[in-house]
């Protein structure tokens, strides 16, 4: 909903338009920033709409230190300390942990996370789309149809609702090959594949121009020329290259055509920047043979490789059209690829390449229709060392060694090719880093495992999931991958929650214009510019200013909570406002009898030590719970501390079968 977004948003504008020329920030603006987040954060209530649209954003091997590292990258290009800043996606409403592992595997490869954040099931290790009775490489065991899966693209397009894959990979690389193909191995992307060739299994390729539910895909961008059969270059030798003489580009048109469509295949960032979404049925633009190249060895502004925020943008113009609404799947797929060589720089502004993306799509889409997702598939080996100072290059020395005297950087691997080390058959000499371009993007970080070039793995802690927009809360702790498509599903109503699978609260259906029982709504309207720079966040901004937010979240904040613990024992708790809210409720259950006396409809009782989403059904219910059981009573009632105690105050589930209209 707009409202959870506009509150934060605005208190990013008060920040950025009273930024300081000073380096750090006085405990004054700490504390103003504390209160003013958690007036944010007591305005937040949850999007129970049905989602219209939905788009995912995956960064590939985008873990949380990627995440740190990318987020301070950011910042320090603009002239910031980089700390305080935030990528676009780290100010979503909803967060949550996802554990990443295989069916088969402790660490993940990219194509068994994204049939399990695609397709609602955990398969086996470099195995796409097919349950994981089938073993990895047995292409006669995939062909039973039985154990072939279906993704949310395909429950999408059930539903006819128009569907998009972008990415900066082969459109046949793992992660959007989950949306549309089934393989025993990841490599079949084209019909020369090693293990496949002439056993009958369609390779990735041909299942993208050919099969459900690739050959309904309205909108494809990415790279990859090569497997489908239409290389305008030197073929390359890593990348799968047809030996059927098809070109499945020019297949591709042909079906469209005869089908009657208005379709065209486009190459470059030129053809993109001018396409007639108007006129258009449908659009396949493969701009590189294999992968695009790194976003840092592009030529600013080429008229060959589009941005990835380009693809992007170009493809919710083109699905926007749909009546139905549409799934998209954008992938930021190079990070992953500049890890896997140990290259810090690159996989950066890979990164910030996915947070235009991200900025950009933001403002062409309603969040109050559209549930937007972003989240990694797994993470890498790397690893943030100590201690470098506050502001300090994040791609330069954290500190020196007390055994070998040399300095190390801050981003350094635990395996990879980086590895640099000599010795003369007594001692072994680490490499002073001081003697490396630090900062160049063909620059490894060292290691401490060598591995082969590309060889650097993935890591298996569990990835951040950030979201917003509807049923976005419904990711809010610790999930198994594989739950990711279900709340996708869930929130769009198709696939497994398509029809009466899909139903909602009781309370959900009266969340529009519901003005007695709602929070008080903020006059700071989302705007497009709060989506511009949200990194900017220095911590600055003013007491009044702080206040000024907090009250328009419904908060009313004393000059005793709007003052920092200055001059007092640290631990101390400072005086007890009279009548702050957040104050009032915070070491005690919240109670109805403790607040406000007001048997007004127009006033919404808060608790701020209620869960969002408890706090969101408790908005919506009070004229209710006040009609059935009397003011009187309500005021005499201890204590709300889970659904069932409003319902038993409702005198009935608070939870009711779904309506008609969902
Ligand atoms: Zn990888």
């Amino acid at each position: 909903m707009f409202l959870k977004f506009s509150l934060a948003l605005a208190v990013d504008l008060l920040f950025i338009a009273s930024s300081t020329s000073q380096k750090f920030e006085s405990s004054q603006q700490w504390w103003n920033l504390a209160r003013t987040e958690l007036a944010a954060a007591l305005n937040v209530r949850d999007n129970w709409n049905v989602a219209r649209n939905v788009i995912l954003f995956l960064g590939d091997g985008m873990g949380i230190t990627a995440s740190t590292a990318a987020r301070i990258y950011k910042g320090q290009k603009k002239g910031m300390n980089g700390e305080e800043g935030y990528l676009v996606w780290e100010r979503f409403p909803n967060n949550a942990l996802i554990k990443t592992y295989n069916v088969d595997r402790q660490v993940p490869d990219s194509a068994a996370t994204a049939t399990a954040f695609l397709c609602g099931v955990k398969v086996n290790y470099e195995t796409i789309g097919l349950d994981p009775v089938v073993p990895f490489d047995d292409c006669e065991a995939s062909k039973d149809v039985s154990t072939h899966l279906t993704s949310v693209l395909q429950w999408a397009q059930d539903a006819n609702k128009a569907t998009g894959i972008v990415t900066s990979t082969r459109i046949t690389h793992a992660t959007p090959a989950a949306t549309y193909s089934r393989v025993a191995n990841r490599r079949w992307e084209c019909n020369r594949s090693e293990g496949m060739a002439g056993h009958g299994c369609p390779d990735i390729a041909e299942q993208l121009v050919h099969h459900n539910p690739g050959k309904n895909i309205k909108v494809i961008l990415g790279g990859g020329r090569q497997p489908l059969g239409a290389t305008l270059g030197i073929p390359d030798e890593f990348t799968c290259n047809r030996t059927d003489n098809k070109d499945l580009t020019s297949e591709w048109m042909k079906s469209k055509h005869d089908a009657g469509f208005k379709a065209r295949y486009i190459t470059s960032a030129a053809e993109l920047r001018s396409l007639d979404h108007s006129s258009l049925d449908y659009v396949m633009g493969l701009f590189a043979d294999s992968h695009l190249p790194f976003v840092e060895d592009q030529a600013p502004g080429s008229s060959n490789t589009p941005s990835l925020a380009e693809m992007a943008i170009a493809a919710v113009r083109q699905l926007q059209k749909e009546d139905a609404g549409f799934f998209l799947l954008v992938e930021g797929g190079r990070i992953d690829h500049a890890y896997h060589n140990n290259l810090p720089k690159k996989a950066l502004e890979e990164t910030i390449a996915f947070d235009e993306a991200i900025t950009a799509v933001l403002k062409e889409v309603d969040l109050d229709e559209t549930l937007v997702v972003v989240t990694a598939d797994h993470s890498h080996v790397l690893t943030i060392n100590g201690y470098p100072n506050r502001g300090n290059d994040i791609l330069g020395l954290a500190d020196v060694s007390d055994v070998d005297g040399l300095p190390y950087t801050t981003l350094m691997f635990t395996n990879g090719p980086g590895f640099n080390i000599t010795s003369n058959g007594k001692n072994v000499t680490r490499a002073d880093p001081r003697e490396y371009p630090l900062q160049h993007g063909e620059h490894m970080s060292q290691t401490a495992v060598p591995l082969k070039a590309f060889q650097e793995t993935h890591g298996g802690e569990d990835v951040a999931l950030y979201a917003a927009g509807p049923m976005s809360h419904l990711f809010h702790r610790l999930h198994e991958q594989n739950y990711i498509a279900h709340v996708m599903a869930y929130a769009a109503c198709i696939g497994p929650s398509a029809g009466e699978n899909c139903g909602r609260p009781s309370f959900a259906s009266k969340l529009d214009d519901d003005d007695a029982f709602s929070l008080p709504h903020s006059p700071l309207k989302r705007s497009s510019a709060g989506f511009n720079d949200l990194s900017s966040v220095a911590p600055e901004v003013s007491a009044a200013a702080a206040a000024q937010v907090a009250s328009s979240a419904g908060i009313r904040m004393t000059s005793a909570a709007g003052t920092p613990l200055t001059g007092r024992p640290l631990f101390n708790v400072p005086k007890k406002p009279t009548h702050s809210q957040a104050s009032s409720a915070s070491s005690s259950p919240a109670k109805i009898g403790s607040k406000s006396k007001t048997s007004s409809s127009s006033s919404a009782h808060k608790f701020p030590t209620l869960s969002p989403t408890l706090q969101s059904l408790l908005d919506r219910s009070q004229q209710s719970i006040i009609n059935a059981l009397g003011l009187e009573r309500i005021q005499h009632t201890q204590a709300f501390s889970s659904v069932q105690d409003v319902s038993n105050l409702l005198g009935k589930p608070a939870f009711e079968a779904p309506s008609h209209d969902m």
